[in-house]
C-alpha cells in the first residue's frame, strides 16, 4: 500500500511554530517513503475557528516549500460522510443519547461510564450522542515513542460522537476522514496522543484500518508551555520563511547545510539522509 501522510490543521487561527514543525515532520516522511503527502482542514467546529485561518494557512504552507499532493479535503464538506458513520454506529447499538452536563458528571472526575446517565434525559434539551465504551485495553505501538496502551473506560469513558450543538466530534471526523483520505500513517503532535486509542477504537468499531501513528515532541514555549493558537503564539512569516523553516528542521534534528540556502534546499537536503527514526522523541524539547 502506497504511503499516504497528512497535515490536518484546524482553523483556528494562523499556522504557528508549532504547527509547521507537525507539517514539515509529515512531509519528511511521506517524501522519504516515496508517497503522498495530503492537506486536510478541520474545519468542522466554527464556535472555535477564526475567519480567514483557513485560507492563510492554506497560503503560507507552499511558501515553506510544503506542496500537498492533492487538493486539500475540507471537513466542512464532509457532513454525509459523518452522518453515514454516526448511522452505523447508531445501528450497531454504540451510541445512547445524553444530557448530562459537565457538573454533574463532576463526581466521577468529569466521566461518563458504562452508558450509565446520570439524568433521565431532558425532552427539552437536545442530547449529544456518546459511544458505549466498553471495559476495554487499546494497545498500539508509537513509531517514535514505542508501545502504548489505555484502557478506555479508565481514562475517557463513554466520549462525545455528536455534540449538542450538532457538531460531530474531532475523534469521529478524524477517523472517519484518515480512512477516506486512505491515510497509512499518521505523524502529528503529542498533544493528539491521548486522542490516539479513542481513534483506533472507533476505527474498530466502523470497521476501518488503523494508519502507524508516530507523535512529534511538542514545541515548548520558554515557560515550558506548549505553543498553540490558543494561547496566541506568534504565527510563521510567509514572507521570510527561510529562518524559520532552518529552526523547523533543527527542532527535528534534521542536518542543515551550512550555506544559506532558499526552502526547497533546505527540504531537499534534510530529505537526502532523512531517517524518520531519528526524530527527536522526548517530549518537553524547546526552542528559542
Ligand atoms: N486538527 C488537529 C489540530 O490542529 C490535528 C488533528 C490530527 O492531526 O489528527 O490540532
Amino acid at each position: 500500500m502506497t504511503y499516504h501522510g497528512r497535515f490536518a490543521p484546524s482553523p483556528t487561527g494562523k499556522l504557528h511554530f508549532g504547527s509547521l514543525v507537525a507539517a514539515v515532520g509529515s512531509w519528511l516522511c511521506a517524501r522519504h517513503a516515496g508517497g503522498q503527502w495530503l492537506v486536510r482542514m478541520e474545519d468542522i467546529d466554527p464556535p472555535r475557528e477564526v475567519a480567514g485561518a483557513a485560507a492563510d494557512i492554506l497560503a503560507t504552507l507552499p511558501a515553506f516549500g510544503l506542496i500537498a499532493d492533492a487538493p486539500p479535503l475540507y471537513q466542512s464538506q464532509r457532513m454525509a460522510a459523518y452522518d453515514t458513520a454516526f448511522e452505523q454506529l447508531r445501528e450497531a447499538d454504540l451510541l445512547f443519547p445524553c444530557t448530562c452536563s459537565r457538573s454533574q458528571l463532576a463526581t466521577s472526575g468529569g466521566i461518563h461510564r458504562d452508558g450509565q446517565c446520570v439524568t433521565a434525559g431532558e425532552p427539552d434539551r437536545s442530547p449529544a450522542w456518546r459511544l458505549r465504551v466498553p471495559d476495554v485495553e487499546v494497545a498500539f505501538d508509537d513509531a517514535l515513542l514505542g508501545p502504548q496502551r489505555e484502557n478506555l473506560r479508565e481514562t475517557v469513558g463513554d466520549f462525545v460522537i455528536r455534540r449538542a450543538d450538532g457538531h460531530y466530534s474531532y475523534q469521529l471526523a478524524c477517523v472517519v476522514d484518515d480512512a477516506f483520505q486512505g491515510i497509512t500513517d499518521v505523524v502529528r503532535g503529542q498533544d493528539l496522543l491521548e486522542s490516539t486509542a479513542r481513534q483506533i477504537w472507533l476505527q474498530r468499531c466502523l470497521e476501518l484500518p488503523t494508519p502507524t501513528y508516530r507523535h512529534l515532541p511538542l514545541v515548548l514555549d520558554g515557560e515550558g508551555n506548549k505553543l498553540s493558537k490558543s494561547t496566541h503564539a506568534l504565527p510563521v512569516d510567509p514572507c521570510e520563511p527561510t529562518p524559520t523553516l532552518r529552526r523547523a528542521l533543527a527542532f527535528l534534528h534534521q542536518p542543515l547545510p551550512s550555506s544559506v540556502t532558499g526552502v526547497e534546499e533546505l527540504l531537499a537536503h534534510a530529505l537526502a539522509d532523512f531517517d524518520p527514526a531519528l526524530m527527536p522523541h522526548c517530549s518537553g524539547s524547546s526552542v528559542t
